[in-house]
């Protein structure tokens, strides 16, 4: 893809995530929610009421360092300004709307949000040690429909914003108990973040770069880029703007080794095919021995997972700082793959491992409760076109419709 057309693809997608905006994040009684916001914009907020520009440094503190949901807690803020605060503004969490545990100790989240909406996050225990993985979503379902995949089951509804995405990791940290910020030190519980649960995080660019610099700030929460992964089934345009802007870990969601099969099972091939992907990943920037991009790849039983198909992957990512995580497909209600059998998995991870790259076959978490990778899906639907808060988007029915039939083709 020449230069050219990939700026105006990128401002064809920016266009479109436009279109699901977030509503703003306003409580019933109109106070604004500061979580999310960027600095700039809570200077604004306090230009408005007559502060001063230091009061962001220490108000950030108490938001994202501290961790505190209440003005009253600001104990370096004078009470009439605490009150002043409290009149206009909200430090908000989304609402757990249920919380499961797993038998292997997978927590999973089905967060609520103002407008009702629902997604969902899930947190993956290191089973060695005190740390481990939060799985934030990034939209409520996603306008891909990749065949394997129960999120791409349900439509696109909205995108999330910073408050949303970062409310997310917030929610989850007053579970554990983790606040304040460790500062310097090595991150607790929590210790990392992949944009591996519903939706998908390129097509929702701005609100996720907004929410996953707030995570980075130095002065507040201060999770490194490093402990950063996002996961993308390859929206070519926006990848070097992530890895330039955010210049965090970069996942790529490869499954098929041919553009025929990736045509079908990643259906945005069709758009960004295999080479052009593989360039992107070629261009992306840090990419290192240090911080090598992570491909994945789930195992369908006889569709991707022969041996020929490891040879050509090997090929294919050739001279790519890599890693590639076979991940062992997870089954959800109506799906119609079966996961690889345990030989298959482990011809394929000798034949990648053997050519110099790191090949782990992933252990599926949280299966039980359905939150282990490709199993997230929410009831929350996009309103019908002409209805009060829809903004003209078909009705699910459809798309849950052709994925029926077209799974019902490719069943093995
Ligand atoms: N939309 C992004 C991120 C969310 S999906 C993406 O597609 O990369 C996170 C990972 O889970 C992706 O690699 C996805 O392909 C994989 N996945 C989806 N459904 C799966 C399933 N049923 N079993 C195993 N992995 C799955
Ligand atoms: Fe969307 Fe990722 Fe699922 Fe594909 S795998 S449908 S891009 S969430």
């Amino acid at each position: 893809m020449n230069a050219d057309l990939t700026a105006a693809e990128r401002t064809r997608i920016l266009a479109k995530a436009a279109l699901f905006s977030p509503p703003t994040p306003v409580t019933a009684d109109g106070r604004r929610d500061l979580v999310g916001m960027s600095r700039a914009e809570l200077a604004a907020e306090m230009d408005a009421i007559g502060e001063k520009p230091f009061r962001v440094k220490q108000i950030w503190h108490w938001i994202y360092h501290q961790g505190v949901t209440d003005f009253a807690r600001m104990s370096s803020i004078a009470r009439p300004l605490q009150a002043k605060l409290a009149e206009k503004f909200v430090i908000g969490r989304p609402e757990a709307a249920t919380v499961q545990t797993s038998a292997d100790a997978t927590r999973k989240w089905l967060f609520r949000f103002r407008d009702g909406q629902q997604a969902e996050t899930v947190y993956i225990p290191d089973p060695d040690e005190d740390r481990g993985a939060l799985c934030i979503s990034s939209q409520v379902g996603c306008t891909l429909s990749c065949t394997f995949c129960h999120t791409g089951t349900q439509t696109l509804v909205r995108n999330l914003g910073p408050a949303e995405i970062v409310g997310q990791f917030m929610a989850a940290r007053d579970t554990y108990g983790e606040w304040p910020s460790p500062k310097g030190e090595t991150p607790r519980l929590l210790s990392t973040i992949v944009l591996m649960g519903m939706g998908e995080p390129l097509y929702n660019y701005e609100n996720v770069a907004q929410a996953m610099k707030i995570v980075m700030d130095n002065e507040g929460i201060a999770l490194s880029r490093r402990r950063i992964t996002l996961s993308t089934s390859g929206v070519v345009p926006m990848m070097d703007r992530c890895g330039s802007e955010l210049g965090v870990g970069l996942a790529v969601s490869l499954h098929a080794v041919r553009d025929d099969l990736r045509d079908e099972l990643v259906p945005l091939n069709r758009k960004y095919p295999i080479a052009d992907l593989l360039a992107a990943c070629r261009r992306y920037p840090g990419a290192s021995n240090a911080r090598r991009i992570t491909f994945e790849y789930v195992m369908l039983k006889g569709i991707n997972d022969s041996e020929a198909d490891a040879r050509e992957l090997v090929r294919l990512i050739d001279g790519i700082p890599a890693k590639v995580n076979l991940i062992p497909f997870n089954p959800w209600p109506g799906s119609a793959y079966e996961t690889s059998s345990g030989n298959a998995q482990h011809r394929f991870a000798r034949i990648v491992m053997e050519a110099g790259y790191a090949s782990p076959i992933r252990t599926p978490r949280g299966r039980d409760i359905l939150a282990a990778c490709g199993q997230l899906r929410t009831e929350s639907e996009r309103a019908p076109r002409g209805s009060e808060k829809g903004q003209g988007a078909p009705p699910p029915g459809p798309k849950r419709h052709a994925q029926r039939a077209f799974a019902r083709r490719t069943s093995p």
